[in-house]
């Protein structure tokens, strides 16, 4: 009989790659994780108990086929392994870094709830796809058969480049306007290299640059190009175009220099990663070398804000949040690594003003959780008396992003929204309310995930298919 390869978690422990030392990582912005070695990757794939209701895939947005993919990795069939994978995930190298496992697929992993640790999901995944790349195995997108159609999409974040995927294998034409000088979206510009490093996702913008794929960069949709002009002439549009607004802080001195936007501070540092001059960087106003830098938030913006000032050199970092650490909305693995790095949390604390102007300092009131507010998280409450004063040079707002109001800016007011102002789209289909428009990812969901951008785009791209060919098949009769 052949010998079981899987079922392996009571005699093997669950390990990661490895992580480099906050020593050694934290003046730079690689990724912190090496890539496991063949003979770890199969080793941890076989920890996997093939349990006959894979819950792993249930909480996977893409459903991907986890047990499978893990098994064929620890039979070293890795080829297979890769291809169905990509089978349902158009960028599985990029979830596999950055999807907040502990809340989808590893955090519903059946081993894990009986005390063994979860399957390391997503470390397998990067290792499958980075392999399949250093192998030659993601081959080129080679369309069916050339179509005469034409879709526009706006937004080149996952959504729209899932999308594009799609409908680009179809044999359609894709013309992708967005407002950044690169493709990518939050990929390029939000998230750090630490995290995900840029030539992951430029490899991926290069093969549907090379199926065909056009890419109208420089373009700001409602500026440069009218949205009724893309709509005249493309046969479908899709939106997605993320959510920018950032959230803003009230309170005497909010206005002053120094206290600047988290997209701001982040977009620039990546720019610089790509070796682009940016002068606010160099005029000193969003580095943070040699400075007291205070973020507020406790999402994973603030936490990608904090390590991104801990590696310009910054004197101090403190990330100041008003609930509690259990009650943050960041993900633990990620607060965990700023500690590494010598980020200071400063709980229970909220912001009331501050003072000088370039910035100083932030005044600081102390707060307590109180009862449960409608959501049933425990809204926080102001202890009186509490403040003091928190030096700093440099604030940094991350207090999350809400959509731009389109209808008005795009001046569409057949464009329809929902009372939090993202875009109103159909479950499943991705259909506005306007006839050949679909919308996907954060502009629908609010800020939201890449791997539920993928998802959409995947879906709408199939959609937008099944439309055009039913217009074809109406031209025929
Ligand atoms: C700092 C940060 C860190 C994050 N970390 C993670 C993480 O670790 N894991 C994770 O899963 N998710 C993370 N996210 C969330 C994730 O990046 C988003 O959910 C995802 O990128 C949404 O994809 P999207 O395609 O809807 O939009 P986006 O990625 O936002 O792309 C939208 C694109 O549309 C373009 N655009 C907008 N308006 C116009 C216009 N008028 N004309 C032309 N172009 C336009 C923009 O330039 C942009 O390129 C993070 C987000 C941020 C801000
Ligand atoms: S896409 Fe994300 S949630 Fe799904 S298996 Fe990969 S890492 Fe897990």
């Amino acid at each position: 009989m052949a010998k079981q390869p899987m079922l392996k978690f009571v005699t093997v422990g669950r390990d990661m790659p490895e992580k480099r030392a906050a020593e050694a990582r934290k003046d730079d912005f690689h990724e912190i994780y090496a890539e496991f070695a063949a003979q770890k990757a199969a080793e941890q794939a076989s920890r996997c108990s093939q349990c006959g209701v894979p819950y792993c895939q249930t909480h996977c947005p893409l459903h991907n086929n986890i047990p499978d993919w893990l098994r064929m990795t620890a039979e070293g069939r890795l080829k297979e392994a890769y291809e169905l994978s990509q089978a349902t995930n158009t960028f599985p190298e990029i979830c596999g870094r950055i999807c907040p496992q502990d809340r989808l697929c590893e955090g519903n992993c059946v081993i894990e709830q009986s005390g063994h640790g979860t399957v390391t999901i997503g470390a397998v995944e990067k290792y499958i796809t980075d392999t399949a790349w250093d192998n030659g195995w993601v081959e080129p997108i080679t369309p069916v058969a050339k179509r005469d159609e034409s879709v526009a999409i706006i937004g080149a974040g996952p959504g729209g480049l899932a999308a594009a995927d799609v409908l680009v294998r179809a044999g359609v034409n894709v013309t992708i306007y967005d407002r950044h000088d690169r493709a990518g979206g939050l990929m390029t510009y939000g998230i750090p290299g630490f995290k995900l490093e840029k030539d992951v996702v430029m490899r991926r913008v290069k093969l549907l640059e090379d199926a065909g794929v056009e890419f109208v960069l420089n373009c700001n949709v409602g500026r440069d190009i009218s949205f009724q002009d893309i709509r005249a002439i493309h046969d479908a549009v899709l939106l997605a175009t993320g959510v920018y607004k950032g959230r803003d802080l009230s309170g005497p001195g909010a206005g002053a220099k120094g206290i600047v936007p988290a997209l701001d501070y982040l977009t620039c540092s990546n720019k610089l990663g790509f070796g682009d001059a940016v002068p606010a960087f160099d005029s000193g106003e969003l580095n943070a070398e040699g400075k007291n830098v205070v973020v507020i938030g406790g999402g994973d913006t603030a936490m990608d804000c904090v390590r991104t000032a801990v590696r310009q050199g910054a004197k101090s970092v403190k990330c100041l949040y008003r609930r509690d650490r259990a009650n943050m909305p960041g993900s633990q693995r990620e607060t965990q690594n700023a500690e590494e790095e010598g980020v200071e949390f400063v709980w229970l604390s909220a912001p009331k003003g501050f003072s000088g102007d370039p910035v100083t300092g932030v005044i600081v009131q102390k707060m307590r959780l109180g009862a449960p507010d409608a959501t049933g998280r425990r809204s926080p409450e102001v202890i009186d008396g509490s403040e003091y004063t928190e030096d700093a040079d440099l604030v940094i707002k991350a207090l999350g992003f809400e959509p731009e109001d389109l209808p008005t800016l795009w001046d569409e007011k057949d464009l329809t929204v929902t009372r939090w102002g993202t875009v109103k789209a159909a479950f499943g289909t991705h259909r506005t309310d306007m006839d050949g428009v679909w919308a996907v990812g954060d502009i629908v969901r609010g800020a939201s995930l890449v791997v539920w951008a993928i998802r959409d785009g995947r879906e709408a791209g199939a959609d937008i298919l099944a439309s055009l060919n039913a217009a074809r098949a109406v031209a025929a009769e």
